[in-house]
């Protein structure tokens, strides 16, 4: 497939974002991981809010973890999240 120049458009935003979740909690299966992983090659909006929720989970993952993280980190991340939104 053609990669197409649709950033900042998702025509299936809210379906991404609902496998998105499923996929970083661990329960996604096989073709709803597959369907995902595909569709961020082609998909920048889906395949930022990939890397940044990831990185959320890795934050609140290591403070469980009780390592030292920066507070307003999530915050800073959020924010990204709404400016491209
Ligand atoms: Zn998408």
């Amino acid at each position: 497939m053609e990669k197409t120049d649709n950033q900042g458009c998702c025509s299936e935003h809210d379906r991404c974002l609902e496998i998105l979740q499923l996929v970083l909690d661990g329960e996604a299966s096989d073709t709803e991981k597959e369907y995902y992983m595909h569709h961020i090659e082609e998909c920048m909006p889906c395949y930022r809010n990939y890397n940044i929720e990831s990185e959320i989970r890795n934050i609140l993952r290591s403070k469980l973890e009780k390592k030292p993280v920066p507070t307003d980190l999530v915050t800073v991340i959020r924010s990204k999240v709404n400016e491209t939104a």
